[in-house]
């Protein structure tokens, strides 16, 4: 079994050899319009799924991240806020921080942040 530093690093090797040449702009753009649109039509493919995995691996390393301790480090930032379901998308989202609805919601009532919300006005505010 690899670690997640040593498949990013068998990835690098894999794509130094075949696209020498590759940009991180140019791996993220054909990530972006033609690997993800791919996985959404097929979401159960392992090989399109990996085809993300490869290219998004790729990209890090071509900006200099280590991928295992970008994820521990953002996974400790995570467990610490508060999660919600924003029901005007649906989408997954933190409710304590910069999200864009929650934003729009407190700056309608002249709030900085959710702290200054009670338990009730919070709850009412992710249901
Ligand atoms: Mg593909």
């Amino acid at each position: 079994m690899s670690t997640i530093t040593e498949l990013q690093k068998e990835i690098s090797d894999w794509a130094d050899t075949v696209f020498p040449e590759r940009t991180a702009h140019g791996a993220l753009v054909k990530l972006m319009t033609e690997e993800i649109p791919e996985l959404c039509l097929c979401p159960d493919s392992a090989g399109e799924f990996a085809d993300c995995v490869v290219l998004l691996f790729d990209i890090a390393t071509l900006n200099g991240i280590d991928i295992a301790t970008a994820v521990r480090d953002k996974m400790a930032i995570n467990r610490q806020r508060t999660w919600a379901i924003d029901h005007s998308t649906g989408l997954m989202r933190h409710v304590d921080g910069h999200g864009p609805a929650m934003a729009r919601h407190l700056a309608k009532r002249g709030l900085g942040n959710t702290q200054e919300l009670s338990d009730q006005e919070f709850k009412e505010l992710i249901r």
